[in-house]
């Protein structure tokens, strides 16, 4: 199995070089350069536990590792997870089921696929002999799963930028109190901007890149939309049988990564209804799949701050299907995207509903689960419970646990969500490396540390 570049001009990769660039040459995402049909192997799936059908799942994308090393990199993947099936689908009414992704470590979805590309990483580590800087900047959740992947693994060091004082508290701690060698959280001055800005500045120097090894974790990782794609599959399979060929997946929506994951699905012949992508005020999304329009906005923070984006990255690998695999056309349509041109885009796909919440209606949303079903949700989660469909089932994917947002939630619900993990960071010493926000200066710390 392949991966070709959305745009075309980067050679064939395989699944581990892949993994490991993260982003093509050309500036663009990997994509398998042919998607394998599981539609005939989803009854022998029936019975297999988390790991073992992501093992199954992830051996059609990269037969180069032998399926006895699959089964036993995604049991220890998900062996951090507090729930036996790792992804609970709980039901709520006849028509409404909630996936809840958040048992994992860092108590969001991103931990499903961040645990993993840690020990791929670690994998790699071991074949090349060589160590390996990862280096990444984020707004909260990708920082703190990414460094819960890697603490501790054996020739790794995690370096994470983050927006001095605009990471939420918890997430702060989950990245500085690991209490790991390995790990360094760096807050710097500025906005989320100006620390990927450094990064990429960082990755633009190659003598240094090659120095220090550096590896790049970041959302639009192949591996990361290949791990998020079975729990799915998983969701599905554990639905009654009458529900599964109509049900729709609603996703509450950022970056386009995890219902990208969803759709892929659906292209391997995964024969489910369908999916809406929920957003928040951020709806740049929304208004694509609503008026086939693409066109940039400001950020408004919200209370729903890991959906707080105005270019959805990995939306160019859903934009390569839609101009039918022509990397030229995706080329010249990310040009214009990018300088903020309105981009209108042919209707493609009939999967897709969309929905948006208002930040106001967030608090009432999640209030109103409470009292109704005695169901605590998350600001994220509750930007998905609008607009439900009638006719059919919806599978809602909550992507974060409530207790990562305590004041929303206590304030919509009256008492304050709490998760042992959570509570065990709050008495640990918060171990952070500031620098400034420049290149030369974080350069400089990598050379010293790495
Ligand atoms: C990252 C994140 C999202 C958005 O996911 P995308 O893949 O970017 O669409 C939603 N909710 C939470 C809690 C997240 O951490």
């Amino acid at each position: 199995m392949l991966y070709i570049s959305t745009r075309g001009q980067t050679r064939p990769h395989n699944f581990s070089e892949a993994v490991e660039v993260g982003l093509a040459t050309d500036g663009g995402l990997f994509l398998p350069e042919k998607l394998p049909s599981i539609a005939d192997k989803l009854a022998g799936w029936e019975a297999l536990s988390y790991p073992q059908l992501a093992a199954e799942f992830l051996t059609l994308f990269a037969p180069e590792i032998p399926n006895a090393e699959w089964h036993s990199l995604t049991r220890q993947a998900y062996s951090h997870f507090d729930s036996p099936d790792v992804a609970p689908l709980k039901k709520i009414t006849d028509k409404t089921y909630v996936l809840e992704l958040w048992h994992g470590p860092t108590l969001a979805f991103k931990d499903f696929a961040l645990q993993l590309l840690g020990l791929l990483y670690k994998r790699q580590v071991k074949l090349k002999g060589k160590k390996l800087a990862v280096l990444g900047a984020t707004s909260g959740d990708t920082g703190s799963a990414a460094i819960h992947g890697c603490m501790g693994q054996d020739g790794i060091q995690i370096f994470i930028l983050y927006p001095n004082g605009r990471v939420a508290p918890l997430q702060e701690r989950q990245m500085a109190c690991t209490g790991a060698a390995n790990v360094f959280a760096m807050p710097v001055p500025g906005t989320f901007d100006d620390a990927q800005r450094v990064v990429k500045e960082c990755f633009g120097d190659q003598a240094f890149v090659s120095a220090v090894n550096l590896s790049a974790v970041n959302s639009i990782n192949i591996a990361r939309v290949l791990a998020q794609c079975v729990y799915y599959i998983w969701a599905w399979l554990k639905l009654p049988e009458e529900a599964r060929a109509t049900v729709e997946f609603v996703v509450p929506t950022g970056n386009f990564g995890n219902v990208m994951a969803g759709w892929l699905c659906q292209q391997m012949g995964l024969p489910c209804g369908g999916f809406r992508v929920a957003t928040n005020q951020n709806d740049i999304l929304h208004r694509f799949f609503s008026t086939g329009e693409y066109k940039q906005g400001d950020v408004n923070p919200s209370h729903a701050p890991s959906m707080d984006i105005q270019a959805a990255s990995n939306f160019e690998r859903y934009l390569y299907y839609m101009l039918g695999g022509d990397q030229r056309l995706v080329r010249e349509t990310m040009v214009r995207m990018k300088s903020g041109d309105r981009v209108t885009l042919p209707h493609a796909s009939s999967s897709f509903r969309s929905s948006r919440m208002d930040d106001e209606t967030i608090p009432k949303v999640i209030s109103q689960m409470w009292q109704d079903w005695q169901y605590v949700i998350d600001p994220h989660t509750a930007c998905a419970f609008t607009d439900m469909a009638k006719d059919r089932v919806s599978v809602v994917l909550s992507t974060a646990s409530p207790a990562k947002f305590p004041e929303v939630v206590q304030a919509a619900t009256g008492s304050e969500p709490t998760h042992p993990s959570l509570e065990l960071l709050k008495s640990k010493p918060l171990q952070t490396y500031p620098l400034e926000a420049t290149s030369e200066a974080v350069k400089a710390f990598l050379r010293a540390h790495a």
